[in-house]
């Protein structure tokens, strides 16, 4: 049976997906485009194809190829629904030619956004655990829906902050800290 409050829940998901993906292209495409060792693999990609939540964001639309997953000619096929690790993964290539600490934080916390949305709002679990549709009905709504909030307006700060040259400001730093704390210098 559909469940509305699910299904808009899982419109602002793929919404604030898409937006990470977007920003975490404009920073990454440069060594992304011609690296030499690219870091997706098809036992990655397998979880966007098996796990009922993801399956859900993406809508199966895309065929999951035993051989390259959902990897094509130019990328990941997938838009959203990507597991979580996907956006998480930031090597070392491109951290290390960030400007500074507060840069490399804040491209940290970017790739944390996607994962920190299902947190524990499964049985206390992460979203993508749930093994089944009926599974999935046991998700925290009330939880669920306070991550999507918080995570919407770290994304419109990391928006702002990586289309200009500046510090963050304290109030940005603060909402920062909620999806990952920064580690002491
Ligand atoms: S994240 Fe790093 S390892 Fe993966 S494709 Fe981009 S440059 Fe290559
Ligand atoms: S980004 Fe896409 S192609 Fe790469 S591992 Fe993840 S799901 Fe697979």
């Amino acid at each position: 049976m559909p469940d509305p409050e699910f299904d808009s829940s899982l419109e602002d998901y793929r919404s604030i997906e898409l937006g990470v993906g977007r920003l975490m292209q404009s920073v990454c495409a440069p060594f992304c485009s011609v690296c030499p060792t690219p870091c997706c693999r098809t036992a990655i990609c397998r979880e966007a194809a098996e796990s009922p939540f993801l399956v859900a964001v993406h809508g199966s639309r895309v065929p999951f190829d035993q051989k390259s997953g959902y990897l094509g000619a130019t990328g990941c096929k997938l838009g959203a629904g990507r597991p979580p690790v996907c956006h998480a993964f930031i090597c070392n290539r491109i951290m290390s030619q960030q400007p500074d600490d507060e840069r490399r934080h804040a491209l940290d916390v970017l790739g944390e956004v996607v994962g920190y949305l299902g947190k524990k709002v499964w049985l206390r679990r992460h979203l993508v655990e749930a093994m089944t549709d009926a599974d999935l009905r046991r998700t925290d709504l009330a939880l669920f829906r306070k991550r999507l909030t918080t995570a919407s307006s770290a994304l419109g700060v990391l928006e702002s902050y990586f289309s200009s040259d500046r510090e963050l400001t304290p109030s940005e730093r603060a909402e920062l800290e909620q999806i990952k704390k920064r580690p002491e210098a």
